[in-house]
């Protein structure tokens, strides 16, 4: 390589041609005077300036339908169980699919090696993985060629603002330098709406892959909380688990099982032009009217009501928020952060999916709120083009109705899901109320990331007493949870009695982190104690008193059983003792 340095290219005019008074040709003249003398002082200071290769989106081989007998769509993530439900949901949409293993240190290492720099930590977790997963088929015995050719990676991307924006170059940089150039990856726009069919072929992005992947997610959310609310109180260790092993597969299979509605053959002839339309609203009538999961997901509930609990055990209840995938991912991405407070003798409130899809529907509706109906850098017609205005209004307000009814039916979706397993699990949030609590710290506005959900859930649990502790799981270089740090330090000092640790995650430094939680838990587990004292003492029971009432009502050692959350208490053990005694004196009354 040439040690020379290399001039700046600038166009260089011949100063005989200069035209007195012409702006652009002196403009000229001073360019070239700027890279000689630019040159000159590199030239002095030995700087060499080497041509830079920029990335580029490689042109891919598309995923076309007639590739779908032949071709494993790989996907992941997430916990496991909504994986295996997202599997179930695809191969029930005719896909082969494969989710790859929840992503560990090794992962991290990979993608720091094969990935770019500077990246915040989920990057490398995820991207690393991907190539872990196809190293794993080489090593296996699979050619790359076949790798190449057989296999797509299926996630989603964003536009940023974060670092979320550069994923989707991450991993095709990532594939090229592990040697799999020409891999293709699919992806899902977050904002792309319901129908992104014409991205690829291969995969049908349509209405039944979305109400697919949302059935499946909900049910992941709701099931996985179950067994967060059941594993610190069972009497047979390991029984949560057992059953939650059994439930999965067994919706697993009945997810794969489940064929799409389609309009009958006949019907389809009868209403030719508008047979697209008929189908579209009779998939949404068969998803908002249709119970093809109520009975499995009822006999799910009853194999985890078999399960023997023990309310009266007096736990801290940690509530997880944070970044999207490091409150999600339960592995080494967030130091196997759930798994430690439970072995700590906490109990772990887990985020669902469901918020941040509504938070995602909640920041459209807003955005088209404040631009009513506008779009960016339009003018508002004069006040007498009344008819423009019109228009402008009358498209704003539908789509907001659209979005708002969406939003709606999300949530009814959910909670329907929720219901048919015994409906212990917490009702999704209000956006509305988070965004109302977590504004006046954290502008509602600025996106990226978890935006003001983290300032406003960690106000919001703290507050309803449902928490004792929240414990924010935040991935290193992570840009906006950077922002929201600060804004915390004036939420924990307007809110003196909150309990809240931020922790940093990383691929190294779970002995750290694990202290540190440990510090804050043990404040957790002294005021879930003091808590449990209290209310004991309230109701003037003791807790002989409380296992002999238990023992002689068995129905309340069931996890379906309904304890109601009392104003003021937060403990799952002193709302026990505060409905026993409501029963106790009811049976009096009587
Ligand atoms: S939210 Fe943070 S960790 Fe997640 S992609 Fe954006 S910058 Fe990375």
């Amino acid at each position: 390589m040439s040690t020379q340095p290399v001039a700046p290219k600038s166009p260089m005019p011949n100063p005989g041609l200069i035209q007195i008074g012409s702006v652009s040709s002196i403009e000229s003249v001073i360019q070239a005077r700027l890279a000689e003398e630019r040159l000159r002082l590199m030239t002095e200071a030995g700087v060499q300036q080497r041509q830079t290769h920029q990335f580029k989106r490689p042109v891919e081989r598309f995923f076309t339908k007639d590739q779908r007998g032949r071709t494993t769509i790989l996907f992941g993530g997430l916990t496991w169980k909504h994986e295996k439900l997202v599997h179930g949901a695809l191969e029930g949409l005719g896909y082969h699919c494969e989710a790859v293993p929840t992503a560990n240190v090794a992962a991290f290492q990979a993608g720091k090696e094969f990935g770019n720099n500077g990246q915040c930590n989920p990057t490398y977790f995820t991207v690393g993985n991907l190539v872990q997963y196809l190293q794993h088929l080489e090593n296996e015995g699979m050619p790359k060629p076949d790798i190449i050719d057989r296999y797509v990676f299926f996630t989603a991307g964003a536009c940023g603002p974060c670092r979320f924006g550069m994923y989707e170059a991450e991993y095709r940089l990532a594939l090229r330098n592990a040697g799999f150039d020409g891999f293709r990856v699919l992806l899902f726009q977050q904002s792309g709406g319901l129908n992104q069919a014409e991205a690829e072929a291969g995969l049908d992005m349509n209405l039944d892959f979305f109400l697919g992947i949302l059935n499946a997610l909900n049910m992941g959310d709701s099931v996985n909380e179950i067994g967060y609310l059941c594993r610190p109180f069972e009497v047979e260790e390991g029984a949560t688990e057992r059953v939650m092993d059994e439930g999965m597969d067994y919706l697993h299979d009945v997810m794969a099982q489940k064929r799409p509605w389609k309009l009958n053959g006949n019907l389809v002839k009868y209403l030719a032009g508008f047979a697209d339309t008929a189908e579209y609203i009779g998939k949404f009538v068969e998803q908002l009217k249709g119970d093809d999961y109520v009975p499995a997901l009822r006999k799910v509930r009853d194999r985890f009501d078999s399960i023997e609990i023990d309310r009266l055990r007096v736990k801290p209840i940690v509530k997880i928020t944070g970044e999207f995938w490091a409150q999600t991912t339960e592995g080494d991405g967030n130091f196997n952060m759930f798994k430690f407070l439970e072995r700590e003798g906490a109990q772990v409130l887990v985020e669902p999916i469901g918020t941040w899809i509504t938070y995602m529907i909640h920041q459209v509706v807003q955005r088209y709120n404040d631009h009513k109906g506008l779009e960016e850098g339009a003018v508002l017609p004069p006040a007498w083009k009344l008819h423009k205005r019109a228009k402008i209004e009358w498209t704003y307000r539908n789509k907001v109705a659209k979005l708002r009814l969406a939003e709606a039916i999300f949530k009814r979706e959910y909670h329907k899901i929720q219901d048919a397993l015994g409906g212990i699990g917490h009702r999704l949030i209000d956006q509305y109320e988070l965004q109302r609590i977590g504004h006046p710290f954290y502008n509602s506005r600025a996106g990226g990331g978890e935006g003001h959900l983290e300032v406003a859930k960690n106000i919001y649990y703290s507050n309803k007493d449902l928490a004792h502790m929240v414990l924010s799981l935040k991935p290193f270089g992570c840009m906006p949870s950077t922002q929201s740090d600060g804004a915390q330090s004036a939420v924990v000092s307007a809110y003196k009695d909150m309990v809240y640790l931020p922790v940093e995650t990383s691929g190294e430094g779970e002995i750290n982190a694990h202290s540190r939680v440990q510090m804050a838990l043990g404040e957790a587990k002294a005021k879930a104690k003091t808590e449990f004292a209290a209310v004991l003492e309230k109701t003037g029971l003791t807790l002989d008193q409380c296992r002999a009432w238990v023992d002689a009502h068995p129905e309340t050692k069931r996890p379906m059983y309904h304890v109601p959350h009392h104003h003021g208490v937060i403990g799952t053990a002193a709302n026990f003792v505060t409905h026993i005694a409501e029963r106790i004196q009811k049976a009096k009354a009587n």
